[in-house]
């Protein structure tokens, strides 16, 4: 049994001039960032972190951040990162509830959260230099320092990742040492073509499962990884070339954007080997462009933060398979239960629930919504729910619709959003679409849309609603399309579906 720390130290004895961090010009070899990673552990542990305490990070992504995260694990501690895009209320919520006494953090942070501060809540180090808070060169210990030997509790936090919030309020995960060291292995068990060689460039933020999944397993591999702070498609491009980039994890909006770069094939990007995509829905003909146009292969992950339920799509092998999301991870149980929740035979749709030995054992503080979560079979095996509906086909490889919570009844019958969606942006003057279920007293509820014209597109929204009437089955008929001119989005690109139902709510006054 092992820790991601360990393989740090490990890499700074075999590979000490190597480097493990580019970020903007600054880079730290694998030897240095070891000697930083015990500098950081023996601050924290004069700072009073003991194996198991959370310790908060909250900015963009930079050497350090990567440095603090691999340090927390040489103390045992736990790391609870937050994501710098929550509001004021919601970080202090999180932070509250995960009851950090250090956070790691920046100056736009820092200045969102003064307001809210409180005397009793965590010690501020300030990550870029910033004096809201104790800066980090000051707070650093002696270049000498080393940490004391610590054991670690395989069963304690690894980290504490909330989930997304993209349907309510976030919920705390804790993955423990264990389970992080099992995903690790498991990874490297399919088909993830990395290792020393591999130069990643992670331009999503470090907060996120997301991420994890990219940041981490390349320094476990002793790989480089090259951080981009602030997503742009076009310096994403000259960053691939410029670094000779082999991996890449991006969500489907980024990849959206980077298709849409006019010259794009003027960026040289055969260095690739497998770019990644997880978290929201990615669409076929959008995966069979990035297919086409881009070198290296293209893995799909389906997941959730809760680790419940994962498929992986090897969509460069499997062409046909592109409008799935692949199927099951290697020790991954899934099945599919209807809204009773009886398991229905395969081929059918219903709610996707899975377990796996990389589950989460439950929500931090939250026994009622853990319960809600779980779903037991004929045997008394726990699984997680994932809140979203689907269906496998007879080889195994799962097709998302839609989360549970976005399905519309209308008139008694199931309406899936998704393939109103997949309608409209059939339209040549729609770039981008969403659909949700707002109220009506005929029919309880009735499918509205949101759509995003293409560049130089105008649209009218009543010939685009009869246009795609005529396509849609009589139950998914369209009430109404708003032309809007962007789709509200969480950080990490997910469209937020509850903020465009609650413009059709009716407001109490
Ligand atoms: P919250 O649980 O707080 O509402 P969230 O579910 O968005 O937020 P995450 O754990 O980050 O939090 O995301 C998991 C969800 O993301 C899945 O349940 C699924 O709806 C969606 N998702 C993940 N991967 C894919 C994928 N490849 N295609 C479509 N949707 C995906
Ligand atoms: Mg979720």
């Amino acid at each position: 049994f092992g820790s991601h720390h360990e393989l740090i130290q490990a890499h700074a004895s075999l590979r000490p001039k190597k480097v493990a961090m580019i970020q903007e010009g600054r880079r730290i070899t694998y030897g240095d960032l070891d000697v930083l990673m015990d500098r950081i552990a023996a601050g924290l542990q004069r700072d009073g972190i003991k194996p198991g305490d959370p310790v908060a990070i909250c900015a963009s992504a930079s050497i350090e951040y990567g440095a603090v995260f691999m340090a927390t694990l040489r103390a045992a501690g736990g790391v609870v990162p937050l994501a710098p895009s929550s509001t004021a209320q919601s970080l202090m919520t999180m932070l509250e509830d995960c009851g950090a006494t250090i956070l790691f953090l920046d100056a736009a942070v820092a200045s969102a959260l003064a307001p809210l501060r409180k005397s009793t809540g965590p010690t501020w180090v300030m990550l870029d230099g910033s004096d809201a808070g104790v800066r980090f060169e000051d707070w650093l210990p002696s270049s000498e320092s080393k940490p004391q030997a610590v054991s670690m509790d395989p069963n304690a936090a690894f980290n504490i990742i909330y989930s997304s919030g993209t349907t309510g309020t976030p919920k705390g995960i804790v993955q423990s040492h264990q389970l992080r060291w099992l995903q690790l292995m498991r990874d490297k068990g399919h088909d993830y073509d990395a290792d020393s060689a591999q130069v990643t460039l992670v331009s999503t933020p470090l907060y996120s499962n997301t991420t994890l999944v990219s940041f981490l397993p390349t320094l476990a591999n002793g790989g480089t990884v090259v951080l981009q702070a602030k997503f742009d498609a076009v310096k994403f491009l000259e960053l691939a070339q410029k670094h000779r980039v082999t991996h890449a994890m991006l969500v489907p909006v980024q990849y959206r954007r980077l298709m849409a770069v006019p010259d794009f094939e003027r960026y040289d990007l055969s260095s690739f080997v497998m770019k990644y995509s997880t978290s929201a829905p990615f669409a076929g003909d959008l995966k069979a462009d990035v297919l086409k146009r881009w070198p290296g292969g293209l893995t799909e992950y389906y997941g959730m933060t809760e680790g419940g339920a994962s498929c992986v799509l090897l969509a460069h092998e499997r062409p046909d398979k592109l409008h799935t999301v692949g199927c099951p991870f290697p020790g991954h149980e899934m099945r599919v239960i209807d809204e009773e929740g009886r398991e229905l035979p395969a081929g059918q749709v219903g709610e996707i629930v899975g377990r796996s030995p990389v589950m989460m054992n439950g929500y931090l503080n939250q026994p009622k919504k853990t319960s809600e979560a779980e779903w037991y079979d004929e045997k008394g095996n726990r699984f997680i729910r994932t809140g979203d509906v689907g269906c496998f086909d007879a080889e195994g490889f799962l097709t998302l619709m839609d989360r549970r919570k976005d399905m519309i009844i209308s008139g008694g019958f199931n309406v899936y959003p998704s393939d109103i969606e997949a309608v409209l942006v059939q339209h040549e003057g729609v770039l981008e679409a969403a659909v949700v279920g707002v109220p009506s007293e005929r029919w309880g509820e009735t499918p509205v849309g949101f759509v995003v014209p293409r560049d130089g597109c105008s649209l009218d929204a009543s010939s685009l609603c009869s246009w795609a009437n005529e396509r849609l089955g009589k139950t998914q008929a369209i009430s109404a399309i708003e032309v809007v001119s962007a789709l509200p989005r969480s950080a990490i690109g997910k469209v937020l579906k509850r903020e465009l139902r609650d413009r059709y709510r009716p407001r109490s006054s």
